[in-house]
């Protein structure tokens, strides 16, 4: 899976600065894989095998990120995929999707960094009355150390810690910086 992201650029190893201002020995951008229909098509179908057995009824990504991933991983399950997004800075469900009570959720992302937002895209389900049985990702990027409370399922982990500046080691070494996606 590593290797299949490294081909097409979507995983970067070095010295980075992030979106977010940290740095970073590790670039992971999951658009750059799922931008072919194929890949999109074989990562959903290798996390829905990984699943089956939760049973899930409703596959719930959050906005953008998660919503490819979710929508093949409902093909490959045969089941509806909706997303949630922010409103206000809260994620919630809009555009008339809506959860019955009890229905059993799984929830998508494209990759799990801390699980912050799948963990707040879990709190969507359940304050709708909905059960959520399992969460997956194509990649989780903390390494195993997020905090999901449902089964966890990714395709693959690896460690890309994110640091400040001003504690980053690899700054410390004198290792130029890079800014993904710009051409250097
Ligand atoms: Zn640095």
């Amino acid at each position: 899976m590593l290797d299949r992201f490294r081909r097409v650029g979507a995983l970067l190893e070095g010295h980075f600065r992030l979106t977010s201002g940290l740095h970073s020995p590790g670039y992971l951008q999951c658009a750059l894989v799922l931008q072919h229909p194929a890949e999109a098509e074989a990562c959903g179908a290798a996390i829905a095998d990984r699943v089956r057995s939760l049973a899930p009824d409703i596959v719930l990504s959050p906005a953008l990120g998660g919503i490819v991933i979710g929508q093949e991983v409902g093909r490959a399950l045969g089941v509806r995929a909706i997303f949630a997004e922010r409103q206000d800075g809260r994620l919630m469900l809009r555009r008339g999707f809506s959860l019955q009570p009890g229905e059993k959720v799984l929830v998508v992302e494209d990759v799990v960094t801390t699980g912050g937002s799948t963990q707040e895209t879990i709190d969507v389900a359940r304050s709708a009355g909905a059960k959520v049985v399992g969460a997956a990702a194509i990649i989780d990027r903390s390494g195993g150390k997020q905090r999901i409370d449902v089964p966890f399922h990714a395709l693959a982990t690896i460690s890309l810690p994110t640091y400040e500046t001003e504690s980053c080691p690899l700054c410390a070494e004198g290792k130029p910086v890079m800014k993904p996606g710009s051409r250097a």
